[in-house]
């Protein structure tokens, strides 16, 4: 195994593309470093007034970093700087971009697809909304869990469609008798189906959702912005792989590589089954100028400029590491699916913690013990701050009475929700830190107590 530095790589991958425009006169492009670095040091010092996003014991929100093979190739496509919009500004990440997408679209299941990168996963889900809408013949209600990410209510507002939350189990995942109501009023465009929400990591039973809303006339769209590698890795709990064997038959997919799938931000991206909803894109711009007859993605993308930088590092990164079950990058997800089942199986023996819903994906979300609700949301919060003064770092979330209440006996309900701690365990090295993760949770439990 060799161990050159990244830098070395990244000066010698340089050298190489440098080697492409060789024929070109040459420019002067050296760098004042005396200028450049007291600022570029500057911003070292800035940088550090962060939570450790990129060690193992930051446990908290959705944050992974992204695969030195990624950072690489996104450092190097800065050479060029492409843009994505059409493929005059970025001819080879175009292509790039196609390739890594039809990736995507493979691992969901799709046989046909259209789709392309976004800036994330909130202007991908507009997308699919805005296609709903376009294609739903009048029909103007987006339904999703009341689980489901915020975007989905606010994106319809902005697309002027009504929304409605569904009620959810208390496993949080969407009830089908509330579904099956909503789906009566005759006038509802699209559903959201969530692998999996981003509070709980709750996986919605897709399985059951698809044959109702085509019953009902109705499109599927599966926000995996989050769950949507672990595809490749459902098996092991069979309400998980149910759900996600359903995937390849939803109208739209949305799944953000810049999550789980070891990539900067931002990346997300959007998959159409059928590409004929292409149509739904068409436009007439005279500031855009297309060279040549193939597909532009900026002729399929609300957005306009968009890195083309992003497109490199994924192709990258799935040329190193394939989507394949069984492959390195799944066994990856894999541990983070082990990581979750340990401290879910910690955290039940526990006394200073309650266990809440099992874990579908690798967020686990559990009580601080005590006797009311008042008293267990200060007391998560304690132990938030006394497990932040050791550096391990978690995250909070205020659970509704519903979702907690089966899973919690003996609280008294003071009040209607609860706060609770949460753990994304999103990195393959947590399942290997579980040991450390765990006795510094016993440690700040027994300090709150
Ligand atoms: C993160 C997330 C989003 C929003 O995506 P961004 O990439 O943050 O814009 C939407 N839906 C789900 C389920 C998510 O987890």
């Amino acid at each position: 195994m060799s161990k050159e530095s990244e830098t070395d790589l990244l000066a010698a991958a340089r050298a190489r593309l440098a080697a492409g425009f060789a024929d070109l006169p040459p420019v002067d492009t050296g760098i004042d470093s005396d200028r450049l670095k007291p600022v570029l040091f500057k911003v070292a010092d800035r940088l550090a007034d962060n939570f450790p996003y990129q060690h193992p014991l930051y446990v908290g929100q959705m944050l992974k970093p992204p695969h030195p093979l990624a950072r690489l190739a996104y450092a190097l496509a800065m050479e060029i700087n492409p843009n994505n919009h059409a493929l005059d500004g970025g001819r080879a990440s175009s292509a790039m971009e196609k390739e890594a997408v039809a990736k995507l679209a493979r691992m969901v299941g799709f046989e046909t697809h259209l789709g392309h990168l976004t800036s994330g996963g909130t202007v991908a889900n507009l997308e699919a909304l805005w296609v709903s809408r376009e294609l739903g013949q009048g029909r103007r209600r987006v339904l999703a869990s009341s689980e489901a990410h915020y975007t989905h209510s606010r994106m319809s507002a902005v697309l002027g469609m009504d929304f409605t939350a569904v009620a959810v189990d208390c496993e949080g995942r969407m009830d089908l008798d509330a579904l099956k109501t909503e789906l009566q009023g005759g006038d509802v465009a699209c559903v959201v189906t969530t692998l999996a929400t981003t509070g709980r990591g709750a996986v919605d039973p897709l399985e059951e959702i698809l044959p109702l809303a085509r019953e009902a006339g109705v499109r599927v769209h599966v926000d995996a912005a989050y769950g949507g590698y672990f595809k490749l890795v459902a098996e092991g709990n069979p309400a998980r792989e149910r759900a996600f064997a359903g995937m390849g038959q939803a109208d739209s997919v949305v799944i953000d590589p810049h999550k789980h799938g070891l990539q900067p931000y931002g990346c997300g991206a959007v998959l159409f089954r059928d590409p004929a909803v292409g149509w739904v894109y068409r436009h007439d711009s005279p500031y855009t100028y297309f060279s040549s007859g193939e597909l532009h993605l900026g002729e399929i993308s609300l957005e306009c400029s968009r890195a083309g930088a992003s497109a490199v590092a994924l192709w990258a990164t799935l040329e190193l590491l394939p989507l394949e079950p069984g492959g390195e990058f799944a066994a990856g997800l894999k541990s983070c699916l082990n990581a979750a089942l340990l401290l879910q199986a910690w955290v039940e023996k526990a006394e200073n913690f309650v266990a809440l819903a099992p874990p579908m994906l690798d967020i686990v979300v559990f009580g601080a013990r005590a006797d009311s609700a008042t008293l267990a949301s200060r007391r998560a919060r304690d132990v938030f701050d006394a497990a932040a003064e050791s550096n391990l770092h978690l995250a909070l979330l205020e659970l509704p009475r519903a979702l907690a209440e089966p899973w919690w006996s003996g609280l008294e309900w003071d009040a209607d929700t609860v706060t609770v701690l949460r753990c994304c365990l999103m990195k393959p090295e947590h399942e290997q830190w579980m040991p450390m993760i765990t006795e510094l949770l016993g440690e700040a439990g027994a300090a709150t107590r």
